[in-house]
């Protein structure tokens, strides 16, 4: 698909391609054997404005659009899907609600510092709570000029290295309707009563950390709610709509790295005395994973496109997410076949992008959750 990105925002794409290339690539399978979270990459890319993509240039950041973003998540998932979800959470989940949800004092607080050197993340699974998220049972009750937290969450990404957690709370019960019940808080790190307790052993974006966190009596001031007292339902649904852009974005860039991966083996792997590329199998293999790549890319770049003109992308997000990561998961699988028995070991790169691509099937909703999503736009009249 042809886009039309400003002057800053090629330069952003350019420089991205080139810090991936020169600082991350050399040292992308270190820090997936090591289960190595690279901070110093995350704060060089900090001090680039990388943290600030979509917050607005009034509060420090550089409010590219949700195009750019994209093609961004997607140039990082091709060298280190790890860092581009740090980068993603934070930016998608983590800073956009405050600028959807946050008032003046909120964004003239935060946004500034999470453009700069914070980190954001986001809390909203729970053990019994995952795509039922509204059966969220953390509690946050209301205690003078400020609410108490309690509860834990699950499996939060950047859960080590954040400075903001965008908490998602019970404030009242409702059980008809459990979302009503549901509020938003900013909990910054340090505050008393919060603690990190695990970080999870995972099978792919191993770079990346995953934490359970609690809140025990976790004192937030009132004016840390983010948006009314149970508005947080929408809160975390219109940060996960924008967030399955930057998820689909990122098995995009899985898929395009795994398929480079596989263009180059098949063009220099020789059997039957012939590069393997000659094989129509191979080449047959080669042409439906890049068709399958572009597909990706132009719904993708449609619900980016809806985004940037201001119109209803909910639905497109999804179907975004839900094609992108099933084709990440195939174009994976065949670049993985491709390499024959080369594919299995960890000399070669394609078993980290097959084992990275598989949670993006799972995580901000998954492919069963994406489907539930755009059959409910469709037959409720709204798609
Ligand atoms: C690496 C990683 C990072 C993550 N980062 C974050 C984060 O930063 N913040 C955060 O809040 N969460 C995060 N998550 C949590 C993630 O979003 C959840 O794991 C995901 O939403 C699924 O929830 P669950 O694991 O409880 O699975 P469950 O909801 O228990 O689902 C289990 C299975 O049942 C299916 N299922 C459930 N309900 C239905 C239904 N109604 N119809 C059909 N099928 C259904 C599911 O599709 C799935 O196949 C992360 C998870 C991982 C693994």
């Amino acid at each position: 698909m042809n886009l039309q990105f400003n002057d800053e925002e090629k330069m952003i794409l350019g420089m991205v391609r080139a810090f991936m290339d020169e600082e991350v690539r050399p040292i992308a399978k270190a820090l997936d054997d090591e289960k190595r979270v690279p901070i110093e990459q995350i704060r060089a890319l900090q001090e680039q404005g990388l943290f600030g993509l979509l917050i607005p240039e009034e509060y420090g950041g550089a409010n590219i659009s949700a195009s750019c973003y994209s093609a961004v998540i997607e140039e990082m998932s091709k060298v280190c899907a790890a860092l581009a979800i740090v980068l993603s959470v934070h930016n998608s989940v983590g800073a956009y609600p405050i600028l959807l949800f946050g008032s003046e004092e909120q964004k003239k607080t935060y946004l500034g510092r999470l453009a700069g050197d914070w980190i954001g993340a986001f809390c909203l699974t729970e053990t019994q709570s995952g795509s039922d998220a509204a059966g969220l049972r953390t509690k946050a009750v209301l205690d003078g000029d400020a609410y108490l937290l309690d509860g834990t969450k699950m499996f939060v990404t950047n859960g080590t290295i954040a400075d903001l957690f965008l908490v998602l709370a019970r404030t009242s019960e409702s059980p008809e309707a459990p979302h009503r019940g549901v509020t938003a808080f900013l909990v910054e790190k340090g505050t008393p009563g919060f603690r990190v307790s695990k970080t999870e052993d995972k099978m792919g974006l191993r770079a990346s950390d995953t934490a359970e966190v609690v809140f025990e009596e976790c004192r937030v001031r009132v004016g840390a709610r983010l948006g009314r007292e149970g508005e947080g339902f929408k809160v975390a649904m219109s940060a996960l709509d924008n967030g399955r852009i930057g998820v689909a974005s990122q098995a995009l860039g899985i898929a395009e790295g795994a398929f480079d991966e596989a263009v180059k083996y098949a063009r220099t792997r020789k059997q039957f005395g012939k590069a393997i590329a000659e094989f129509q199998a191979i080449q047959f293999m080669i042409a439906d994973m890049d068709t399958q790549i572009e597909a990706a890319r132009a719904l993708i770049r449609h619900a980016a496109h809806l985004k940037d003109s201001g119109r209803p992308y909910g639905k497109e997000a999804s179907m975004a997410k839900l094609y992108a990561s099933t084709m990440s998961r195939d174009v994976c699988s065949k670049a993985l076949q491709i390499h024959g028995g080369y594919g299995y070991v960890k000399e070669y790169p394609v078993e980290r992008f097959y084992r990275d691509q598989r949670i993006t099937e799972i995580y901000e909703g998954t492919s069963e959750m994406q489907r539930h999503v755009i059959a409910k736009y469709l037959l409720s009249g709204r798609a």
